[in-house]
């Protein structure tokens, strides 16, 4: 294991009886920009904070570029963490927050004039040079937020580590602060970890991404990879948008399943006949007006115009309401018969403990 920037091995947190984290194990390569993705309270800041020293495992070692870090000061581990509200100091200036990793430093302190050409470097990267000289109070958040992360830059770490960097940012500047990250993680190549509890972030930010769910990993592999085959019900539900219909369903035999009255061909296998199953399928891969696929017919009882599109809500006399998205919009259609059909590719199947088939 002495390649990987980060390297995780069976990692437990607990406080008390509570495992926050259990068994966590994941190789972060060099250059990668891995991003842990789940639901607030899954475990997700306890694994950056153990990476940065703020926490200790209970469990597991960590290892940093090939070194065993569990039992090295966190100003000693080559890492810097980027938080969500910044962290600055409010009676610092801009230059001072910057440059206070280096001024802390024990070894290798840098001389005044290399502390200033680093600072200057950093905040040039995040395009934060003008603002050297004010406070953290006079700065806007996503000011803020560059001034956090020119100082996570100015250390000029082996290892990135963001917890949800941009959350506190409005949607706009969110926007474009994903797409100035994803610049500055090509320019600097450096393993990263960044941390969110938003899929689109996730699905398009990451080189990998690994799925959690109470302290626990559900799934990992590319944005491709989880949004086409989710491994489970969890990441099936917890990535795309609109979520994934499911429905309660069974096996047919062999690649039919039974859902209310409708049989629909699968690409798996469903298995023995009576099996009982949860089908998955995306509101994005119902197609109206197509002949071939899955045929489902119903009523439409609701249409949510939402721009481009339109989230409808079809009544087929199944166990639930199916919602599906449709190009272009019309009132008058609420009321009126669809079908819809599904490529069996793009129905997933899940068993009964919630795994995919
Ligand atoms: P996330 O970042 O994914 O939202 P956290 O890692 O912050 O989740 O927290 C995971 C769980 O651990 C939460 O339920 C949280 O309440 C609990 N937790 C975090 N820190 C502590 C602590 N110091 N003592 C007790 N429980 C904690
Ligand atoms: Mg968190």
């Amino acid at each position: 294991m002495t390649n990987h920037a980060i390297h995780f091995e069976q990692v437990s947190k607990s406080y008390g009886s509570f495992d926050v984290v259990e068994n966590f194990e994941l190789s972060v390569q060099p250059g990668e920009f891995l991003v842990l993705l789940g639901p607030s309270g899954c475990g997700k800041s306890t694994i950056l904070k153990m990476v940065s020293g703020i926490e200790a495992p209970s469990s597991g070692e960590i290892h940093v570029n090939g070194k065993m870090v569990n039992y090295t000061l966190p100003r000693n581990r080559d890492v810097a963490m980027v938080f969500q509200n910044y962290a600055l100091y409010p009676h610092k200036s801009v230059f001072e927050n910057i440059a206070y990793p280096l001024l802390t430093r024990r070894a290798s302190r840098p001389s005044k004039a290399e502390t200033e050409q680093r600072v200057r470097e950093a905040a040039d990267i995040v395009e934060i040079t003008s603002q050297l000289d004010k406070y953290p109070d006079a700065l806007s958040g996503g000011q803020r937020q560059r001034v956090a992360l020119a100082r996570a830059i100015v250390r000029d770490p082996a290892v990135f580590l963001m917890d949800e960097p941009l959350s506190n940012l409005d949607a706009q500047l969110r926007d474009t602060m994903r797409q100035q990250l994803i610049a500055l993680h090509r320019r600097l190549g450096k393993a990263t970890i960044y941390v969110t509890h938003d899929q689109l972030e996730a699905m398009t930010m990451a080189s990998r991404i690994v799925v959690m769910n109470e302290g626990k990993v559900q799934q990992s592999g590319t944005p491709e990879e989880v949004f086409q085959r989710p491994a489970n019900l969890f990441v099936a539900g917890f990535i795309g948008h609109p979520r994934m219909n499911f429905l309660t369903a069974h096996s047919a035999g062999g690649n039919s399943v039974q859902v209310g009255k409708v049989t629909l061909r699968t690409q798996a296998d469903a298995g023995p006949a009576g099996r009982p199953l949860t089908i998955g399928l995306r509101p994005t891969d119902g197609q109206y007006d197509r002949a071939e696929g899955n045929a489902i017919s119903g009523r439409i009882i609701q249409s949510e115009f939402t721009g481009a599109d339109a989230i409808q809500t079809l009544d087929f006399g199944g166990p639930s309401l199916l919602r599906i998205r449709k190009q272009g919009h019309r009132k008058d259609e609420i009321g009126t018969d669809a079908t819809v059909t599904f490529h069996p590719k793009d129905i997933h199947l899940f068993d009964e403990n919630g795994a995919r088939i």
